[in-house]
């Protein structure tokens, strides 16, 4: 991993203005947030720099306003959330530049927090416009990058201001970049990499990439029909890519020449009707699954294979879940890896890092959050460090 500056490299901060990107892009309803993990993430941060005397100033996008100023998506929306997660005050900066922001970070004192309003209220945010940068920088001493879930994004306040002033991980970025390059960067072999889903097309750059850097390939949900299928096996009625089995056996290759194994399901649970404890439920062999069937999750024999393969690494990436796990009894595969998974973590055994939408709310579905090693919530950010991909706000924090 390329190295970077951490808060632990700052000298003496007392009255500087510290720069702090976050993501505080809080899902809503009825005009507050229903989940303040965002906020917790980068908490440790913002009270540390407060600690230290900077003068803490926030920045963030909020919802999608393609930079125009839309009341409706004002980062004063979610001032209240963050004043009762930090348990602190702060003050509202209707701007991100120029003489109004000036001032009112001129009244801030020492280990005082400002937050400006939505960044992409202007066209320069999303455009990286070096003199919309400018006019952010020039407010403050430094800057800091705890937004890890943006840093995907070329944007001015993810990787503009990290060029134009000392620039540095905050904490919750700190913790992300070491997780994700224990798992992938620089990772204890043998690697296992856990891909499900429901789909081949959304994640075949993912595949692409892991065949070449992972030592067990273990695929399932509804992906795994492809393959199955790439295979000649009848899949019947379940979701199936059939015009990817080429592309599929492509992968399959790949993976064969690169000494990575495969795992596919060779039992697997089945149902008629997509229902929870369907009267069509049965468990059977790949080979006979009816043409009127769905494959639904991965069958009992092939999961415990799987944990028998968990055993034998020291290293775990997982994104996907194994079958339709929002329904009962389709989720039954995946709470069982997942806690095979968190007791190797547990033991000591195995890194385990896991991160995409609908894998954080199945490994909290089987209770494993507290017990795996890393769970990232980053959504694309996750998704693209997973396909092998340099992010632009990663790289510009790099020394
Ligand atoms: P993530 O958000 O973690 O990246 P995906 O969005 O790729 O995961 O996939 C999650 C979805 O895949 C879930 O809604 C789940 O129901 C679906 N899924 C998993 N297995 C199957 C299957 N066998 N058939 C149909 N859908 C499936
Ligand atoms: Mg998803």
């Amino acid at each position: 991993m390329a190295s970077f500056n951490t808060l632990d490299d700052l000298g003496d901060v007392t009255g500087k203005v510290a720069l702090v990107r976050v993501d505080l892009n809080l899902p809503m309803k009825d005009g507050s947030a229903t989940d303040v993990t965002r906020v917790e993430a980068v908490k440790p941060t913002i009270l540390e720099l407060a600690e230290k005397g900077a003068k803490v100033i926030l920045l963030a996008h909020f919802g999608r306003p393609g930079g125009k100023r839309s009341s409706a998506l004002s980062t004063s929306f979610v001032q209240g959330d963050v004043e009762k997660v930090l348990g602190k005050e702060i003050m509202f900066i209707p701007e991100v530049s120029g003489p109004v922001a000036e001032q009112a970070i001129g009244i801030l004192g020492p280990g005082d927090i400002g937050l400006m309003d939505n960044v992409r209220f202007w066209p320069g945010e999303e455009a990286n416009d070096p003199a919309f940068a400018k006019g952010i920088a020039a407010l403050g001493d430094f800057y800091v990058n705890d937004a890890f879930s943006a840093a995907h994004r070329a944007h001015a306040s993810t990787e503009g201001l990290a060029h134009l002033l000392p620039a540095y991980a905050g904490r919750a970025m700190e913790k992300e970049l070491t997780a994700l390059d224990a798992a992938l960067g620089n990772p204890e072999t043998p690697v296992a990499a856990v891909v499900g889903g429901a789909k081949v097309s959304t994640k075949l750059a993912v595949l692409e990439n892991l065949v070449g850097k992972v030592q067990h390939l273990i695929i399932g949900g509804g992906m795994a029909n492809t393959f199955l299928a790439a295979k000649g096996v009848d899949v019947g009625k379940s979701l199936c890519e059939h015009d990817l089995t080429e592309t599929a056996n492509k992968i399959m290759d790949e993976a064969d020449h690169a000494g990575c194994t495969v795992h596919l399901p060779y039992d697997v649970v089945v149902a008629k009707e997509f229902a929870a404890n369907p009267p069509s439920l049965r468990t059977c062999n790949v080979h006979e699954v009816a043409a009127d069937e769905m494959i639904l999750d991965v069958g009992p024999l092939a999961v415990e294979a799987l944990g028998d393969v968990l055993k034998t690494c020291r290293t775990l990436v997982w994104n996907g879940p194994m079958g339709a796990f929002e329904i009962v009894p389709f989720d039954a595969a995946t709470v069982a890896l997942a806690r095979t998974a968190a007791a190797l973590t547990q033991e000591g055994s195995l890194v385990s890092v896991a991160g995409g939408g609908d894998t954080v709310a199945a490994l909290a579905h089987a209770g494993v959050t507290e017990d795996v090693t890393y769970i990232s919530t980053a959504g694309g950010a996750f998704l693209e460090w997973m396909e092998g991909k340099e992010l632009p706000g990663v790289s510009a924090l790099s020394k």
